[in-house]
């Protein structure tokens, strides 16, 4: 593994890093290309926010989503203003660094309607040259919407239905940490089943490859339910996926300088080995739409 297209930086508020720290990281970690992917910074975020207060259902729902609001996302992704500086920063170290990696600009995005617009924009302005989909929330960023607890029939279905409705799209090149609606949720059940299927259809129909994520197994293997798991990868949605022959990626998805090591590149490894999974060598940049002349 010398590619990895799944690198956040301080900007988001979780991770630690900045932009050349996570550059230099990756070169010591032997990459030759590195793309960086910060949750995406939105506009009029603190206007979305809202739209979810509606879904607050605890008291540590709305702690979350007043301090997201009064940071205007920081601690869940890049706030808006801190885009140009982002944009311009990666513009320099792209130059800086040329002779020793190639570096892509991209974010990791969700599915939110009223952004898709927004998404298409940055593609076409060549502010960014891929997005990723992370399908954290349905609809709303907010805690009641987080794809990563435990999910009920309704949230299950949501979740394969937003898959597919972003795959699409055309906007995402390849779907981040795709079983991350199995993170808390205990049952692999017959609705995991369907909607794996029907992401994986998805997936080989618009050539997006899904991807084993590092992150999981830097959480760790956790108590869910009566099982002793990782979070994620989930065995049985990758078997699902090695038996329909979707393609799939590695992503360090790195919060950190240090979060380019050969344990973790060998997690990864490893773990497609393990489940009998093809890795695609590389992967086209999707671009949305194309513009009508
Ligand atoms: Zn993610
Ligand atoms: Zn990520």
């Amino acid at each position: 593994m010398k590619e990895n297209y799944h690198t956040h930086t301080f900007r988001c508020g979780h991770a630690t890093g900045s932009e050349e720290e996570m550059i230099l990281g990756a070169m010591e970690g032997g990459f030759t290309t590195l793309g960086m992917s910060c949750h995406i910074p939105l506009p009029n975020f603190r206007k979305h926010l809202l739209r979810g207060v509606p879904y607050l259902s605890s008291f540590d729902n709305a702690k979350t989503l007043f301090r997201w609001f009064c940071f205007n996302g920081l601690g869940t992704r890049m706030p808006y203003p801190s885009k140009k500086e982002h944009l311009s920063i990666i513009k320099e170290l792209k130059e800086k660094y040329k002779d020793q990696i190639t570096i892509y600009q991209g974010f990791e995005a969700e599915y939110f309607e009223e952004y898709l617009d927004y998404y298409q924009s940055l593609l076409d302005n060549q502010e960014v040259d891929y997005l990723i989909l992370g399908n954290h929330f349905h609809k709303i960023c907010c805690d009641a919407c987080y794809n990563g607890f435990a999910l009920d029939k309704e949230g299950i279905e949501n979740y394969g239905k937003d898959a597919c409705l972003a795959m699409e799209t055309g906007l995402y090149s390849y779907f981040c940490h795709p079983d991350l609606f199995m993170a808390e949720t205990v049952e692999f059940d017959e609705t995991c089943v369907q909607i794996t299927r029907d992401i994986c259809t998805c997936a080989i129909k618009n050539n997006i490859p899904l991807e084993i994520n590092e992150g999981g197994f830097r959480r760790g293997i956790k108590k869910i339910g009566n099982q002793t798991r990782l979070p994620y990868p989930h065995d049985e949605f990758w078997k699902i996926v090695g038996e329909m022959g979707a393609p799939v990626v590695l992503g360090l998805d790195s919060h950190n300088p240090n979060e380019f090591s050969k344990k973790e590149v060998a997690d990864l490894e490893n773990y497609a080995k393990k489940m009998n999974l093809t890795v695609i060598p590389s992967f086209e940049f999707k671009k949305g739409k194309k513009k009508d002349c």
